[in-house]
C-alpha cells in the first residue's frame, strides 16, 4: 500500500484486528494482511477481517475453541518464531488492540528474548470503539473525567486480587473486560467501595459486529440480567453514568 511499510520476511507483526468490524481495521493492518505469508489468529478475530488477508497467506488459528482451554504462551510464541526463522512474513493478528488485555505484551517480550525483530500496529480496542458502537461515550465533559481499564478475571479464571476497589470504585467510566462470569463478585467489591448499587451498567457483547448484543442494567442487578438475557461473551461491560447518554447516542439502534 502506497507508503506503507513493506513487510520484510523473517519478522513478526503484532497487529489489533479491532472489535470485530473489518471497517476498523487500520491502513497498516490492512497493509500487512496484504503481505503476511502467515496469518497467526485467536478467536476473537472475525471472518471478514480475514477475509483481507492476501490469497494464498496461511491462516492459523491458535486461540480458544469450544471452551477447551487456551494454547500455552510458550506454544504460541515458539510457533511465531519458528514462522519467523523459517524466512516468512507472520502477522500476529489479535483482536482488538493487541497490547489492551490480549497478551500481546507476553508475546513480544518473547520475540525480544529470542532475537526476532517486530513490529507493533495497535488496533481499536473492543473497550473504547465497541462501546461507541452502542453509543456509550467512556468520557464525556459533563459527566466523567476519569475511565479505568479493568480485567473481569487473571489467568485461573478469578478475580484479579491486584485491583484497588477502593480506587476504581471512584473512576468515573468503569470499563471492564472478560467480566461477564465474575460479575456479581465484581459488583459486591465495588457497591462494598462505595459505588451507588443503582449505577448504570451497559453490557455490550459482540460489539460492532451484525449481532451485536446489548442490555442495559444496574451495578445491582447486572449479574441476574446477564443470565437472564442469556447475553454471550465476548463482552464489554461499562459501569457508570456516561451509560445513560446511550439513550440519545444510539446511532445503531441495538
Ligand atoms: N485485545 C482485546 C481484548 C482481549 S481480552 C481488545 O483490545 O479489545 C477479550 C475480551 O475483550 C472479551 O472477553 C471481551 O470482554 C472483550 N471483547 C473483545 N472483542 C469484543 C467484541 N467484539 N465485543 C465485546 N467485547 C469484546
Amino acid at each position: 500500500m502506497r507508503g506503507l511499510p513493506r513487510f520484510p520476511a523473517g519478522e513478526v507483526w503484532l497487529v489489533g484486528a479491532g472489535p470485530g468490524d473489518a471497517g476498523l481495521l487500520t491502513l497498516h493492518a490492512v497493509n500487512a494482511l496484504e503481505q503476511a505469508d502467515v496469518v497467526v489468529h485467536d478467536a476473537l478475530v472475525s471472518a471478514d477481517v480475514l477475509g483481507f488477508a492476501r490469497r494464498g497467506a496461511e491462516l492459523v488459528f491458535l486461540g480458544k475453541r469450544g471452551g477447551k482451554p487456551s494454547p500455552k504462551q510458550p506454544e504460541i510464541t515458539k510457533r511465531l518464531i519458528d514462522y519467523a526463522r523459517a524466512g516468512k512474513r507472520v502477522l500476529r493478528l489479535k483482536g482488538g488492540d493487541p497490547f489492551v488485555f490480549g497478551r500481546g505484551a507476553e508475546e513480544a517480550l518473547d520475540l525480544v528474548a529470542a532475537n526476532v525483530p517486530f513490529r507493533v500496529i495497535p488496533g481499536i480496542t473492543a473497550g473504547i470503539g465497541g462501546l461507541a458502537y452502542a453509543g456509550v461515550p467512556v468520557t464525556s465533559r459533563d459527566v466523567n473525567a476519569s475511565v479505568i481499564f479493568l480485567t473481569g478475571h487473571d489467568k485461573h479464571g478469578l478475580l484479579p486480587d491486584t485491583v484497588d476497589w477502593a480506587a476504581t470504585a471512584k473512576a468515573g467510566m468503569i470499563v471492564m473486560y472478560m467480566a461477564m462470569r465474575n460479575m456479581d463478585k465484581i459488583a459486591a467489591k465495588l457497591i462494598a467501595a462505595g459505588r451507588p448499587s443503582g449505577d448504570p451498567v451497559t453490557v455490550v457483547s459482540n460489539a460492532t459486529l451484525p449481532d451485536m448484543q446489548v442490555i442495559d442494567t444496574t451495578l445491582e442487578r447486572a449479574a441476574k440480567d446477564i443470565a437472564a438475557s442469556g447475553i454471550a461473551a465476548p463482552a464489554i461491560v461499562s459501569i457508570g453514568r456516561g451509560n445513560l447518554l446511550r439513550e440519545k447516542l444510539n446511532w445503531r439502534g441495538v
